[in-house]
């Protein structure tokens, strides 16, 4: 266990989203951050959670923080850095919350021993930097035992969660039970979607925020013409072509920036540059069900001509708070070997280097705009931002009638939803929009505006700023 990290956050202008937006909603934004600037002047508000890199967690919030502090309000990350142990509980916690065993251990005395003193020690490293006049906010269930401490502290507490399912049994109750003295403890608490909130907890303290993705990153900016294929064939994926571009991007903080490293793949040969791509974007987690998409592909998939697969995931060890993705990645590889060799020609599986986060992120965005079809293949999925950055860039995407992709997906819209569990059902949408690139084209279009509509960080930079003024009225 080590003190916990705090980030250098770069700063962005809000402005950026003025074109985006349109007159009328981005005043209202202006007019919110004003309100916030005067509320908070002096202040500072947090956010603590268990990872820098790789999850949805961690790309909100270095999608939305930055255009925090642009509005002119003091915001600050701490990243918990925590031993194996610990990790291990609250990943158990995380799948329970999924409605999934996980590993299977225990969630008794000796476990709230541990994820009690592990982050009473944590706190400690806050004594003195956090103030009663400041706003913390402590990100899913690794966080969430911060609150107690830090509501000793004076501070306004609000829990954010970010995972659970619509029909929680048996495993997500008990995950709830270990939570919930916790997680009563804060001011508010605020849940990606009306159908995660926790019954156990007083409604009139709940909100809902969908997640947000930042249409400027280097996640989801533009690319330059070629810029997308030169990455793809900088890292291994394809072969390179004479029509490559440079692999350029623009960084974070605005800086140039240029993707170098080739990506640990497992694959026979590059992606041909004909192949009909099917992509999955995901962390290597059982809940994204990579096997079930091998699975589809082997059975359903195989006659369809040209189709390959991508799986792609951060490079498996370089993820602290999910321990289990090494073994994932494992078994997918395991399950690629043993396919027969006119499927497993077909399928690349791909770990994205994660030393420099916006290589990374350049990474992703040239494979979801690269793929002809997206698939987010999820069992459980809190909200999903993979499908935002897809819908986004106006692929088609094919998600799983479940969760938070239920909710972005309009079906036969702005996308298709399919039952998970049904693989014939999500080849038939697949090849249905290989089939058809005018339709697959429209549902782009249509995924593209909803997400512009539902799914920017300035919309959401408005809602916090309203749930502050809430808060601060209670307080006063
Ligand atoms: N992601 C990434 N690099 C990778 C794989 C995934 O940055 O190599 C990102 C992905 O683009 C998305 C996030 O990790 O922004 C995953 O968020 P999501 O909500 O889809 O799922 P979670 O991982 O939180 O369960």
């Amino acid at each position: 266990m080590a003190r916990p990290k705090f980030v250098l956050l770069p700063t962005h202008p809000p402005e950026r989203f003025a074109p985006v937006l349109g007159l009328a909603e981005y005043t209202a934004v202006e007019a919110a951050a004003r309100r916030a600037r005067e509320q908070f002047e002096g202040r500072a508000i947090w956010h603590v959670s268990s990872t820098l890199r790789g999850g949805g967690v961690a790309e909100m919030l270095h999608s939305l923080l930055p255009y925090v502090r642009g509005a002119g309000i003091d915001t600050r990350w701490a990243v918990l850095r925590e031993d194996p142990a610990f990790f291990a509980l609250t990943k158990r916690l995380h799948n329970n919350l999924h409605e999934d065993a996980g590993d299977g251990g225990a969630l008794g005395p000796e476990e709230r021993a541990l994820y009690e003193g592990t982050l009473e020690r944590s706190a400690r490293h806050f004594e003195g930097l956090l103030r009663s006049e400041d706003v913390v906010f402590l990100h899913d269930p690794q966080a969430a035992g911060l609150a107690p401490h830090f509501k000793a502290l004076g501070a306004t507490v609000i829990w954010r969660c970010h995972i659970g399912v619509d029909d929680p049994g048996a495993m997500t109750r008990r995950a709830r039970r270990f939570l919930v003295d916790d997680v009563e403890a804060a001011d508010a608490c605020v849940f990606s979607r009306r159908g995660l909130v926790w019954p156990e907890l007083d409604p009139d303290r709940c909100r809902v925020m969908a997640p947000s993705i930042d249409p400027f990153s280097p996640k989801n900016q533009a690319l330059g013409a070629g810029c997308g294929a030169a990455m793809l064939a900088t890292v291994g994926l394809t072969a390179p072509n004479e029509d490559d571009g440079a692999p350029h991007f623009t960084r974070a903080d605005g800086s140039p920036g240029r993707v170098e490293r080739r990506a640990e793949l497992v694959q026979d040969e590059p992606i041909p540059a004909d192949a009909r791509l099917v992509a999955q974007v995901s962390r290597w987690d059982r809940l994204k069900d990579p096997d079930g998409l091998l699975e589809c592909l082997a059975v359903e998939l195989a006659t369809a001509e040209n189709v390959h697969l991508l799986l792609a995931g951060p490079d498996a060890t370089a993820v602290a708070d999910d321990p289990e993705g090494a073994f994932v990645w494992r078994e997918v590889r395991e399950h690629r070997g043993v396919l027969p060799p006119k499927i497993r020609e077909r399928v690349h599986l791909a770990g994205l280097p994660m030393v420099d986060l916006d290589e990374n992120a350049a990474v992703v965005n040239a494979i979801q705009r690269r793929a002809d079809v997206v698939v987010q293949k999820s069992l459980a999925e809190g909200f999903g931002l993979t499908v935002a950055e897809a819908m986004w860039k106006r692929r088609p995407v094919v998600g799983s009638r479940i969760g938070g992709i239920g909710e972005q997906i309009v079906d036969g819209e702005s996308g298709l939803l399919v039952d998970p569990r049904d693989p014939r059902e999500l080849a038939a949408a697949v090849l249905g929009l290989l089939g058809d690139p005018l339709w697959a084209a429209r549902l782009g279009a249509a995924a593209h505006d909803r997400v512009r509509r539902r799914y920017l960080g300035a919309v959401r930079l408005a809602e916090y700023g309203e749930l502050l003024g809430e808060l601060e009225g209670v307080r006063a």
